[in-house]
């Protein structure tokens, strides 16, 4: 997970402000019920279009980008199975710790721009996020964000965004990755286990619970990130050790591949918190590789910084 700082709170896609939709949001409130929001206004393309955008900082995808879950970072081949999530779900709140029993969902937030991210089915299935919410302190009131004005609806928005006013008063527990900067939260072992990290770390374990960051196939896929890398330079160490290549051309391909590692870092890339962990840590991961060679690859990739921070 790493921060998504594009979306515009102010700048909801007109299909969630139109007069269908306003309708849904006043039928939810009056019947105190999340589950009445039909599929033609959250799960829109212009809606989704931009969440996939978003999700690797973009404003439009271009041929061949891969948006990726907002959470666990995967970049799903179909991209249509990608999708949108309620951050505070709208139909019901899960029982759990401050909540002893389950609560009618944030009904009233269903179509709320800022309460709409991008999610993998196995983020937000069920036995992952699913309904669940946990925070400190008190639920947050209802607040209407449908008033009349002259016979007419109109949506004011204000009272619902999930990161000012009192909606942010509730502390939601599980990170936002629009309004939280992960990274204060979360960090890994070596081997692409996350963990809760920093002054509230208690945050980045439930939701790395919560979301299932560290199920199989994902700490399997991290793990990968590096082990493709290492294997690369454990290749080009055979080829100077069997006198193919001269320590010019093992620099040259120590360089390809220090590239690839820092392009790990970009936002576009799939698991980019954990790719910036590794070039971070770098000198941690280096000590799988013989010293020798460590320090000609470490040489080699802080050149490339001083080019490119
Ligand atoms: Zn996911």
């Amino acid at each position: 997970m790493i921060h998504l700082p594009i979306k515009d709170r102010d700048l909801p896609p007109a299909r969630l402000s139109v007069p269908g939709a306003l309708r849904q949001i006043c039928r939810a409130i009056e019947a105190l019920d999340g589950e009445v929001y039909n599929a033609s206004y959250y799960p829109h393309n212009e809606v989704v279009g931009l969440l996939r955008a978003y999700s690797i900082h973009k404003v439009e995808l271009e041929p061949g980008d891969r948006p990726k879950c907002n959470y666990c970072e995967s970049q799903i081949e179909h991209a249509v199975t990608l999708q949108v999530e309620h951050y505070r779900p709208k139909a019901k709140v899960e029982a759990g710790e401050n909540d002893h029993i389950e609560l009618p969902g944030y009904y009233w937030l269903g179509l709320e721009w800022t309460n709409l991210l991008l999610a993998c089915p196995k983020c937000n299935g069920k036995d992952a996020k699913g309904s669940k919410f946990p925070i400190r302190g008190n639920r947050a009131p209802a607040h209407s964000p449908v008033e009349q004005h002259n016979n007419n609806n109109v949506l004011v928005r204000v009272n619902c965004y999930a990161d000012v006013g009192p909606l942010q008063q509730e502390q939601a527990i599980l990170l936002n990755p629009e309004i939280d900067h992960p990274e204060l939260y979360l960090t890994f072992d070596l081997l692409g286990n996350i963990e809760g990290f920093g002054n509230d770390a208690d945050r980045g374990e439930i939701s790395k619970d919560t979301y299932r960051l560290n199920r199989d196939e994902l700490v399997v896929c991290r793990q990968k990130v590096w082990n493709d890398l290492k294997n690369e330079i454990n290749l080009c160490i055979a080829g100077h050790r069997m006198l193919e290549l001269n320590e010019q051309a093992l620099r040259y391909c120590f360089r390809n591949i220090a590239n690839k590692l820092l392009i790990r870092k970009l936002p576009t890339e799939e698991y980019t918190l954990w790719g910036r962990f590794i070039n971070d840590n770098l000198a941690d991961f280096l000590q799988e590789i013989d010293n020798f060679y460590a320090d000609i690859f470490r040489e080699v990739y802080n050149g490339l910084l001083v080019v490119n921070p």
